[in-house]
């Protein structure tokens, strides 16, 4: 039997971790740690998110707040807005929900927080601290893949990774924490050729892609580690006929849709050592290690770490 990696317990962990964190930011500085979220427009998608985000960070006794321009504001007028985030000293975190509507220079923004606030780890600066293995914030997604592998003791050192994407939000940085932990690394994309032999190479396999269940058991070497980061509705009961066993229809014909990553479930779960299910896998990390960045932050811009 495989071993299922549950995320949900990992953030349970991570969460309760965070807790006497807050208390010392409070006991240290007199208030709590700051988030600040920016979100423009009215994306649902977003707004759900953002919602678990605040949510969470309200759990935590975290302070949070979210801001919301029209989705009209002008790419000047969202600087501005960044420029009053990064002067206030009781936002340690800021974060711009993507995507952003496509009049606005979505680069510009991100560019403008300030690098110790960027709590999702994508500002250049962060980006070349996590390359040169110096402290900085880290990507959520990337580090709660780390998270998982290192709580349920997968050894990480010495193994062949491959990592199935190459986006700068998941695939590269996903890519650099491994290599920190030395492993071997290969980064795969849309050009990779002969792409599920280089799969099968893999003793960890990341798949980051946006592609549901597109690997199937061509691509893994059986007793492979497989982290599934990716998250995709499955509207169309054909198709959910054709990834899902029959037992799932029922769930299906319920809500209309079913969530699937980027590796196929069944084949998966019988071919892999351990992996992460998809929902419940690597999805409930990212606002735990975002909640987690914050602190971090909050704990460097009091002084309470360096
Ligand atoms: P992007 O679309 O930004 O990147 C996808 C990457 O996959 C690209 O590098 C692309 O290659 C590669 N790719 C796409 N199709 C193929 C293919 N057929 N063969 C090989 N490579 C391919 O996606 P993200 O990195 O933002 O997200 C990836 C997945 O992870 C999505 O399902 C997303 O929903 C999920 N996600 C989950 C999160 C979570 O909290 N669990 C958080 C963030 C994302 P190329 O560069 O050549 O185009």
């Amino acid at each position: 039997m495989p071993q299922i990696l549950n995320g949900n317990q990992v953030r349970d962990q991570i969460k309760a971790e965070c807790l006497p964190r807050v208390e010392r930011v409070v006991a240290h500085a007199g208030r709590p740690p700051g988030l600040s979220v920016v979100l423009v427009g009215n994306n649902p998608a977003s707004e759900v998110y953002v919602r678990s985000k605040t949510k969470t960070a309200a759990e935590l006794g975290m302070h949070s707040e979210t801001i919301t321009p029209e989705a009209k504001i002008t790419t000047e007028g969202l600087l501005e807005l960044i420029r009053e985030l990064n002067a206030r000293p009781e936002v340690d975190g800021i974060l711009v929900q993507l995507p952003l509507p496509a009049h606005i220079d979505s680069q510009k923004i991100l560019l403008a927080v300030a690098p110790e606030k960027d709590v999702d780890g994508f500002h250049p600066c962060n980006v070349g601290l996590l390359s040169t293995g110096r402290p900085g914030l880290r990507p959520c997604t990337p580090a709660g893949v780390i998270q998982i592998l290192k709580r349920y003791q997968i050894p990480i050192s010495g193994k062949n990774a491959v990592v199935l994407g190459r986006s700068d939000i998941v695939g590269k940085p996903m890519a650099m924490l491994l290599l920190h932990e030395n492993a071997t690394v290969t980064v795969c994309h849309s050009k990779t050729r002969d792409l599920p032999a280089v799969c099968r190479g893999a003793d960890i396999l990341i798949a980051a892609i946006g592609r549901p269940a597109m690997v199937t058991a061509e691509y893994i070497n059986p007793g492979t580690v497989v982290v599934d980061v990716g998250i995709n509705k499955i509207e169309s009961r054909a198709e959910a006929e054709k990834i899902f066993d029959p037992s799932r229809m029922a769930a299906f014909d319920k809500n209309g849709s079913l969530l699937v990553g980027d590796v196929h479930p069944g084949d998966m779960a019988r071919l892999a050592s351990a992996y992460t299910p998809v929902p419940g896998g690597v999805g409930p990390l990212t606002i735990a290690m975002l909640m987690s960045n914050t602190i971090e932050s909050a704990e460097r811009r009091t002084g309470l770490s360096s």
